[in-house]
């Protein structure tokens, strides 16, 4: 799709941001730029600016598909950049997770030229060279109050600000301070570098907000070099600028921080710093999800308290987490294209998300057979010692994908749920002189059950037909209502299987200022061992299948050995909640 697109791409749906995007196509407001080198520059430039201080999650992952589709979508790039500027919080762990976090879910920052991934950090020099050309203009001033007379000074939303008595310091003044607080003359708070706007402002960013503090610490990336630090609201935007992006997309809560956006940019245009068209900030809601936390403090608590195990436990909604229990980037992404983006924030339910999991992973799994809850059926008038193959299709729908085929043999586990001594009334699967058929195989007659001392069922018994076999002409002489699936004892892979549910029982966990640990779902985990068919045994980590009738399950990529696969629950077949 060229630059020239006016109408986006014809499957997505539209959204407000595509409106701005053709709008500003349309106009040609960023045709025609040039990078340093006269190399064209795409006219839609998203990034994705994650601080390197935690896992992504569900979240992010709205925004990521959001800022990389919109790019995709109409030919331009977007930027993964690193938002480094707060020195005490972030580690290489964090961007090592993030890098391969966005890479999963099928998004990439390089093109043919360059990579595209950035740390504000690698700005330091030039913001630092700006914050001194504002002092010079009058732009800027250095504050020597205390931290109480600033917060006493900058008002309350019913009454504005009062200037610091610094304020009117020639900026000969300012300048020379602030050089000295690069040198590392004062110590962490004793001066702040305030941007001079208006004090009386109502929109509370606009009162002078601080761009530059004293902070001795160390920094992932430029170590002891800096001990002061740029504040977020001064280097976003202009990594935004440097990086020439065209669209700066964020949250809804940065609607109040817009002003301050434009107002530097415009002034280091002034300076000559930046050429226009600058870029421009949108807000959109952020996803918040019912059964799920999305703040990362929180998350980290689930964590440090070990009420899941790590990060990546499958139960979380890190990016991490549902990697693990299997979804798979593409049910995200259709996720993400089907909530769309609003200038409103609600909650989307988590129904939402298990619904783009179950469309994209039914059309893509194999099927197999899994028996969660066994039982022993015993065929008495099947020959002890044979087997025979059974064939089945790999997928239903997709023939082409072939038929997979495994034993059935005399004695064969079967769901405790397909058997009961007294029939409930409208149950036609196994009880004594009701026939059903074995899924793949005979239609099977129920003659009785043994049990152990306490009452417990062991195991059934039935006889078979030898002339109903499935795919044989016979098989239609047989009208049965029950269809059950099996495992052949003998040949079943025996197998650890984990099975997830959502982590929280109530829709709103932290709502409210709720403790989330009292929402927690008791039955969000539970280990039990399962009989599978023959072919699962081969499962490499990763691989995701359809057990009939249960759900879908994936090898889970961590504990899965070579022969030896660990299987985890991703999503029931039907969504049973609220029902
Ligand atoms: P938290 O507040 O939980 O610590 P954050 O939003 O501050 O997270 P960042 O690393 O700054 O985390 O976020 C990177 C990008 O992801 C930002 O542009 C942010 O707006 C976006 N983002 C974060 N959470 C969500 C969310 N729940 N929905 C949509 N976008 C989100
Ligand atoms: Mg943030």
């Amino acid at each position: 799709m060229g630059n020239d697109s006016s109408s986006g791409a014809p499957s997505a749906p539209s959204n407000f941001l595509r409106g701005i995007i053709d709008a500003d196509t349309q106009a040609g407001k960023y045709a025609g730029r040039t990078d340093q080198e006269g190399q064209p520059l795409p006219t839609v430039i998203t990034r994705f600016p994650p601080e390197p201080n935690g896992y992504l999650h569900i979240g992010h992952a709205k925004s990521i598909c959001l800022n990389f589709g919109l790019a995709r979508d109409y030919g331009g790039r977007c930027h993964l950049r690193f938002d480094d500027t707060n020195p005490t919080r972030e580690e290489q762990e964090y961007v090592d997770t993030i890098i391969d976090s966005v890479g999963w879910l099928g998004f990439s920052w390089k093109d043919a030229a360059d990579e595209h991934q950035y740390f504000a950090s690698d700005y330091f020099d030039r913001l630092y060279e700006m914050a001194e050309w504002l002092v010079s203009a009058g732009h800027a001033y250095v504050d020597s109050q205390s931290a109480d007379d600033m917060a006493a000074n900058r008002g309350s939303f019913s009454e504005p600000g009062r200037n610091s008595p610094f304020r009117d310091r020639p900026a000969s003044e300012s300048l020379d301070l602030l050089r000295r607080m690069k040198a590392g003359e004062f110590k962490d708070g004793e001066h702040i570098l305030r941007a001079k706007i208006d004090m009386a402002s109502p929109n509370m960013n606009m009162r002078d907000p601080a761009i530059y503090r004293i902070r001795h610490a160390h920094h992932h990336r430029t170590g002891d070099r800096w001990c002061i630090y740029p504040m977020y609201d001064y280097a976003h935007p202009i990594s935004d600028a440097i990086e020439n992006i065209t669209h700066s997309l964020c949250t809804l809560e940065f609607q109040d921080h817009r002003p301050f956006y434009d107002w530097i940019l415009e002034r280091l245009a002034e300076g000559g710093f930046f050429t226009k068209p600058l870029p421009q900030q949108y807000e959109f809601a952020r996803l918040n999800l019912t059964y799920a936390i999305t703040s990362k403090r929180k998350l980290l608590q689930l964590v440090e308290e070990k009420i899941v195990d790590g990060w990546d436990d499958p139960r979380m909604p890190t990016i991490v987490g549902i990697r693990r229990r299997g979804f798979t980037p593409e049910s995200i992404q259709l996720f993400a294209e089907r909530i769309g983006v609003a200038k409103a924030d609600s909650w989307i339910d988590m129904s939402i998300l298990e619904g783009a999991l179950r469309d994209d992973l039914d059309a893509k799994a194999p099927r197999i057979v899994g028996v969660l809850n066994p039982l022993k059926l015993v065929i008495d008038n099947y020959p002890e010692g044979k087997s025979e193959e059974c064939t089945a299709p790999v997928h239903p729908h997709h023939p082409e994908r072939g038929n997979r085929s495994f034993p059935l043999s005399r004695e064969l586990w079967i769901e405790a749920e397909d058997f009961m001594e007294v029939p409930s009334k409208g149950y036609f699967r196994l009880f004594p002189g009701n026939k059903v058929r074995l899924r793949y195989g005979y239609v099977v007659e129920c003659t009785g059950c043994e049990k152990d001392e306490h009452g417990n069922v062991v195991a059934v018994h039935c006889s078979y037909f030898a002339d109903s076999k499935s795919g044989t002409d016979g098989a239609n002489n047989y009208k049965v209502k029950g269809n059950i699936h099996w495992v052949s004892v003998p040949h079943a892979v025996k197998a650890e299987v984990r099975m997830y549910d959502r982590l929280f029982g109530d829709p709103h966990p932290d709502a409210g200022g709720k403790d989330f640990r009292q929402a927690l779902n008791p039955e969000s985990k539970s280990v039990i061992t399962a009989y599978l068919e023959a072919g699962a045994g081969t499962a490499q980590a990763d691989d995701r299948f359809q057990f009939e009738r249960h759900g879908y399950f994936v090898a889970d990529r961590v504990d899965s050995m070579p022969g030896q696969p660990v299987f985890n629950r991703i999503v029931t077949l039907k969504d049973s909640w609220g029902k």
